[in-house]
């Protein structure tokens, strides 16, 4: 894995998470001195002005990080879009959104119109699909499917130019690693806009910016909020394209309430520790379940057969605690009779809070340009904080009631090993 570069004044990642987004004029009171350590909820809708000269000087000047109307934002959410920035070298700006997906739906609509032809990897989140199958193809612009192993994709230049190239790395569900320099190497030299769903790694593991790509989009629901209980998304941007996406944005009336912005502010001061051990214990568990004779494979990056694993070791520095395995045979009730039987992982859909999570999942279902082929039904995990020890006793019982259900035998009495 690449070594933490340092950032922006030499100040490395994990000093630049607890400083970033504190501006003194969002920290303090004017002439007087002292300041709050982290900028406080502002809540507004309506701003006053002192007399008509100086509301027609605020309407007719930038709104960026000024105080305008409530839409624009207070210095609440300015903190977190600044913060956001700055771990992202290379950005010239951050837009919120009240949720990931409106972050992915607004920033394809800053960069395509219609007649535009649009590059989508096949592993992308399925609600991105979805956005492009229901929407993008209402207004003309056509979305072409690319297998998450390409390297190059001049194919796909013989039915007319390329606007837009959406990368997922890891995919969603399966978690194929993108060759993003050479991805974007070739999207610059065909004058196509790059994006990319920055989602599981953050820009603390992957600085997507850095690796040539033009826009980088987060749901900040996942591990910025960290703590499952705010929905947020986030388009980061170099200066070429900080202009439309903010545009856009104001053009949809984006915007987060200061309450959900100061909740991910706090979230985002501990991002760098809570990855690490997300990281150190879905790696662990990771390669436990490797070694299950229940288990037919194992979707994580970090492990040597993953698909992409060797792009992985050049290109991240980390991994985090969102991963699949695949069933060694089996149908749905021996999956089902796994992960309801489960004590520590909640059934639910999300991630990247503190708690563990289990989901069965179905690629198949999701994949255009690919064949999904595997030897059993899938199962997606969010490693949490819990003490690793615990979620490997629960996932061993779980096994047996697997093993039991599929090979049509009643399950061990005496409930969860260890
Ligand atoms: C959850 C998720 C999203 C969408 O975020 P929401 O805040 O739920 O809308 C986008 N991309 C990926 C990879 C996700 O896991």
């Amino acid at each position: 894995m690449k070594d933490d570069a340092s950032g922006k004044d030499g100040r490395r990642p994990l000093t630049q998470l607890a400083q970033a987004g504190r501006k003194p004029e969002w920290t303090g009171m004017p002439g007087q001195p002292g300041a709050i350590v982290s900028p406080p909820v502002w809540r507004a809708s309506t701003i006053l002005y002192d007399d008509v000269a100086h509301l027609r000087k605020a309407a007719g000047s930038s709104t960026h990080e000024r105080l305008f109307y409530g839409r624009k934002g207070t210095p609440t959410a300015w903190s977190l879009a600044d913060a956001l920035t700055e771990m992202e070298p290379g950005a010239a700006g951050t837009m919120l959104y009240p949720s990931g997906v409106a972050a992915i739906a607004c920033a394809l609509m800053a960069v395509l119109k219609p007649g535009d032809r649009l590059l989508m990897v096949d592993s992308a989140y399925d609600p991105t699909r979805a956005f492009c199958t229901q929407l993008l193809d209402n207004y003309g612009i056509e979305t072409i499917y690319y297998d998450p192993a390409s390297i190059s994709l001049d194919a796909h230049l013989a039915g007319g130019p390329i606007r837009a190239l959406f990368l997922e790395s890891p995919g969603s569900l399966t978690f194929e690693v993108q060759d993003v320099p050479a991805l974007t190497a070739w999207a610059k030299a065909n004058g196509v806009v790059t994006l990319i769903d920055n989602t599981w790694a953050t820009p603390l593991y992957f600085p997507a910016l850095a690796h040539g790509v033009d826009i980088s989009i987060l749901a900040c629901t996942k591990y910025i909020v960290g703590h499952s209980d705010v929905m947020m998304g986030s388009v980061t941007a170099t200066a070429d394209w900080f202009g439309p996406i903010r545009q856009t944005a104001y053009l949809f009336g984006q915007m987060v309430s200061p309450d959900d912005a100061w909740l991910a502010s706090r979230g985002l001061r501990t991002l760098g520790i809570r990855l690490r051990q997300h990281q150190d214990s879905a790696i662990a568990i990771a390669r436990w379940l490797n070694d299950q004779p229940e288990v037919a494979r194992v979707l994580h990056p970090a492990l040597p057969d993953c698909p992409g694993h060797a792009m992985w070791q050049r290109d991240f520095s980390g991994s985090t605690g969102l991963f699949s395995f695949i069933l060694d045979g089996g149908d749905e009730a021996a999956r089902a009779a796994m992960i309801d039987g489960l004590a520590h992982f909640g059934i639910g859909y999300s991630w990247g809070g503190f708690e563990s999570l289990a989901l069965p999942v179905d690629p198949a279902r999701y994949r255009s340009a690919t064949q999904w082929q595997a030897a059993g039904p899938a199962i997606r995990l969010h490693i949490g904080l819990e003490d690793p020890a615990d979620l490997i006793a629960d996932l061993a019982a779980g096994l047996a009631r697997f093993r039991a259900v599929r090979d049509g035998r009643e399950a061990d009495p005496g409930g969860p090993a260890g």
